[in-house]
């Protein structure tokens, strides 16, 4: 059991009700707590979880102004006999704290943020939609608080957790446009955090790429313009020659968890894995001489989001997503994972009773 270190004050007014469970608007509508706590003084203190609510900020708030911002994003799911599930939490904690160094912020510690993710689902449990896929999205991050308007590291943050209740996130296959002019992440650069700054950096190539028909980026080194890196906000698979092909992640690419979680699943599986730069020439040319079976994102929000054609300076080639095996067996097996429909023997998944 759990042991909690921090006070818990419950709402007095559930707003349960007004949410319909079978239309969720993503990312709009949020549960009844939130985890909060403050740093000063060298350390985390004030830990609680409160009724969701606004904060009040200062105008001079330094996080606003120069961007020390990171992010988490992960899932609760329920189990088939209605158990709140989470799924690798732990890996959460740690790649928030690797992105909190990145950008000078202090460490949360580990066992409280566990404890933090842990009481807050058990407390918001009838907030998790039952469906397959579906689940309580948790948006763990830290800012932070100064009021000072200076480029400085920060003395004071705030750590927050709060949750929005997802329906199950379908993904309709993309368009990508390889781009190659706009960059997402340089070597040296923030690309392996989950900073805020990066995902503004990205909307603007983004706004022309969806102005040309394209759906999302497929982002390529800064240097050359020719390695594979990403897609939009989720990590890139292909599958070429029945060999499952991902780029490392030395550096530039964000060290996704459902990444990590399929690399083992294709392992456990007999998949062919190859973890290897590529590039989009490379991609273009498997295209056409029919080698390329698949293309897909994967991210915690939707899992696999297909591809179903990539346009590269005024070229394109086009994929059937109807005809993809891997992609579907991923999805379906996290899915299965998160709510107990297939055994978990990797040791992923926690129970919250
Ligand atoms: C969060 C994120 C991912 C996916 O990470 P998961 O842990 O699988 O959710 C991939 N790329 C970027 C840029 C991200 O921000």
């Amino acid at each position: 059991m759990i042991d909690t270190s921090f006070k818990i004050t419950k709402t007095e007014n559930s707003k349960i009700s007004e949410l319909d469970f079978n239309n969720i608007p993503f990312g709009r509508a949020f549960s009844d707590h939130m985890f909060v706590a403050d740093y000063k003084d060298g350390q985390w203190g004030d830990m609680r979880i409160e009724p969701f609510g606004n904060f009040s900020i200062h105008p001079a708030n330094i996080a606003w102004h120069y961007g020390q911002s990171v992010f988490e994003g992960m899932k609760a799911t329920k189990a088939i006999d209605g158990t709140p599930m989470l799924f690798r939490p732990e890996q959460h904690s740690i790649r928030i704290n690797k992105s909190a160094e990145r950008l000078c912020m202090p460490a949360f510690p580990e066992d409280t943020f566990l404890e933090a993710v842990y009481e807050l689902v058990k407390l918001d449990q009838d907030w998790i939609p039952k469906d397959e896929g579906s689940a309580l999205y948790l948006r763990p991050y830290m800012i932070a608080m100064d009021e000072f308007i200076g480029v400085q590291v920060a003395k004071t943050y705030k750590f927050i957790i709060f949750c929005c209740p997802v329906g199950p996130y379908y993904s309709n296959a993309v368009k990508l446009k390889a781009d190659d002019k706009f960059i997402r992440a340089a070597e040296g650069g923030t690309g392996e955090a989950k900073a805020a700054g990066n995902y503004a950096g990205s909307l603007y190539p983004a706004k022309l790429a969806k102005e040309e028909g394209f759906d999302q980026i497929m982002w390529l080194d800064a240097k050359d313009h020719k390695k594979i890196q990403e897609v939009g906000t989720m990590n890139i698979f292909f599958v070429i020659n029945d060999t499952i092909i991902t780029p490392p992640t030395s550096g530039t690419i964000l060290k996704g968890i459902t990444r990590d979680s399929a690399l083992q699943i294709f392992e456990a599986n007999g998949y062919k894995v190859d973890i290897r730069d590529l590039t989009i020439d490379e991609v273009m040319a498997a295209g056409k001489d029919g080698s390329l079976q698949e293309v897909f994102g994967t991210g915690t929000a939707a899992v696999v989001a297909n591809v179903k054609e990539i346009g590269y300076k005024g070229d394109s080639i086009t994929l059937n997503p109807d005809n993809y095996k891997v992609s579907p067996f991923l999805k379906d097996t996290i899915n299965g994972l998160r709510s107990t429909r297939i055994e978990d023997t990797y040791g992923w998944t926690v129970r919250v009773v």
